[in-house]
């Protein structure tokens, strides 16, 4: 490891502060750059970290745009940090890489929680595919965790694939959803709700008979999706707003994480999880290697006419390519 980035990492592991904020900030846009020599640095800090990661309750948080993530997640971080917790919040957002917009990122977002000095807030990272960023996210939450966040919170749209990035680098995935009824029936749908921890009603104060129902027919088609922890599938409805349930909704995250530790199912998870990761990762190299191939590259245009034109079969061309990357 060079040596400013053992300062580094001195600077991530010591005491909380604005020290320790600005070299976590520093870290995460080192592991966010894809120059080979700034990924080495990364993976080096990263090697180093991992032994003082893991300790943190990584709960992801989903949902469709206006739904009230930011407030969700501004009223309960206040909250936690006010417990004394040390809160960490990062942003998945699968438009920043698509165009370059965000629908997560701006800065008005969750204001009072990033000018706390307790918590840290990093938004998605622009640029770079689904993959990309879902990796820089992952790597990022360890840092998060190894500087001492006791609670890191992955953010994501309801848009791609990002839900099931999310639902696989955290212990617990809540999904939130407006009680007008339709919405949840479309979460159904996209497979979303199978990822659901727990689902969350949130806007309860607009109309408390329609959360009311709309909890009931979450709670239903939970039960026959056959969600993950059949025993911890919990529907509940709150208002970000308004501040009220929060304090069930932390019951229920603490309830959850009590049973998974106690029956091994959250050591489980995170060992598949990593496992899955490393898989993901190999997968996607694998593929930039094959793009990268001079002989693949001079032969693809004309192979990919020819599968086209339906003159070569998909497969055919596949091998021969396949070969070609040998
Ligand atoms: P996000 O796009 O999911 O992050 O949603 P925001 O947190 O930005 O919220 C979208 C809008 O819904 C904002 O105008 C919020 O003030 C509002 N909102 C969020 N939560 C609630 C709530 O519990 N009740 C009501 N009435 N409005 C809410």
């Amino acid at each position: 490891m060079q040596a400013d980035d053992a300062a580094l990492m001195a600077q991530l592991l010591g005491p909380a502060g604005p020290a320790q904020r600005r070299a976590l900030a520093k870290a995460i846009t080192l592991l966010e750059s894809t120059r080979p020599d700034h990924r080495a640095r990364a993976d080096a800090l990263l090697a180093a970290l991992l032994p003082r990661s893991g300790h943190a309750l990584r709960l992801g948080i989903s949902g469709a745009p206006g739904v009230g993530k930011s407030t969700f997640i501004e009223a309960l971080g206040l909250a936690l940090i006010d417990q004394g917790h040390r809160v960490a919040v990062l942003a998945i957002d699968p438009s920043s890489s698509l165009s370059g917009g965000s629908i997560l990122g701006d800065k008005t977002r969750m204001e009072r929680l990033s000018n706390d000095e307790r918590a840290f807030i990093r938004p998605s990272p622009a640029g770079g595919t689904l993959g990309g960023v879902a990796e820089a996210t992952r790597e990022a939450l360890l840092v998060c965790e190894a500087a001492g966040h006791d609670i890191v919170i992955v953010e994501t749209v309801g848009v791609g694939q990002s839900e099931t990035a999310v639902a696989g680098m955290t212990d617990l995935f809540v999904l939130l959803q407006l009680p007008n009824a339709g919405d949840e029936l479309q979460a159904i749908k996209k497979g979303v709700m199978e990822l659901a921890d727990l689902v969350v009603i949130n806007k309860a104060d607009l109309d408390e008979a329609a959360a009311t129902r709309a909890r009931a027919q979450v709670t239903s088609a939970l039960r026959w999706l056959g969600p993950r922890d059949q025993a911890g599938a919990a529907v509940l409805q709150l208002s970000a707003l308004k501040g009220t349930g929060l304090a069930e909704f932390w019951q229920a995250v603490s309830d959850l994480r009590n049973r998974q530790h106690a029956s091994g199912a959250q050591a489980a998870r995170r060992h598949a999880q990593d496992e899955a990761w490393m898989w993901e990762r190999i997968g996607a190299g694998l593929r930039q290697r094959f793009d990268r191939r001079p002989a693949v590259r001079q032969a693809l245009p004309a192979l990919v006419a020819e599968v086209r034109a339906g003159r070569l079969p998909a497969t055919v061309a596949a091998r021969r390519l396949l070969d070609l990357a040998e």
